[in-house]
Formats: C-alpha cells, sequence, structure tokens
C-alpha cells in the first residue's frame, strides 16, 4: 500500500472581524417607561422587538453583533427612546441613534 503524504502549510483565515480589526458590537438602550405601544419597532424588527404582555415593546436581545433591523426600529420610533450604541474594543461607547 503506497501512502504518501505531502506536508504542506495552509494559510486559513477565520474572519474574526468585520469592521476594522474588531469585532463590532452594539447595545441597545430602550427607555421603556416612555414607550406608547404603538408596535412600530415590532413590527419593523419582528426578530428582535415584541409586545409584552403589558402592552409595551421590549426587545429581546440588547447586546448584539449584528445591528440586523434594530436601526430601522430606532429610527421610527415616534417617541425616539430607541437607543444604539457601538461598544468599542476599549470599552468606551459611541451613540448611534
Ligand atoms: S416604536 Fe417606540 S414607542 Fe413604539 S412600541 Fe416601539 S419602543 Fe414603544
Amino acid at each position: 500500500m503506497n501512502c504518501s503524504y505531502k506536508r504542506e502549510k495552509v494559510k486559513i483565515f477565520i474572519p474574526l472581524v468585520h469592521n476594522g480589526d474588531r469585532m463590532a458590537k452594539y447595545k441597545i438602550v430602550q427607555d421603556r417607561e416612555s414607550c406608547i405601544a404603538d408596535g412600530v419597532c415590532a413590527s419593523l424588527c419582528p426578530d428582535n422587538w415584541y409586545i409584552a404582555d403589558d402592552g409595551l415593546a421590549s426587545p429581546v436581545k440588547t447586546e448584539l453583533d449584528d445591528l440586523g433591523c434594530n436601526m430601522d426600529a430606532a429610527q421610527a420610533c415616534p417617541v425616539n427612546i430607541i437607543h444604539i450604541y457601538e461598544i468599542k474594543e476599549d470599552g468606551s461607547q459611541k451613540q448611534l441613534i
């Protein structure tokens, strides 16, 4: 049985980053007490927003690696109570909306 094996160097690129040299992360902050329960966020971004039993909207997740439709929800909120922060690698935060 001929079992020759040729060892080769193989470069493997693992995409650890998608925004420069770091993984972008985002935090969602909602002033829930000011929610007027119109459901706009849940209709525009059902992946992360729902209407809770008390009638007010809530996010499913408040920390995200991908904003997805959350910016649409924040921009459409009629009372501007959905805020999104970008969390930088050094721990500082930048408010996006
Ligand atoms: S869009 Fe704003 S006001 Fe409307 S349900 Fe969502 S968080 Fe509440």
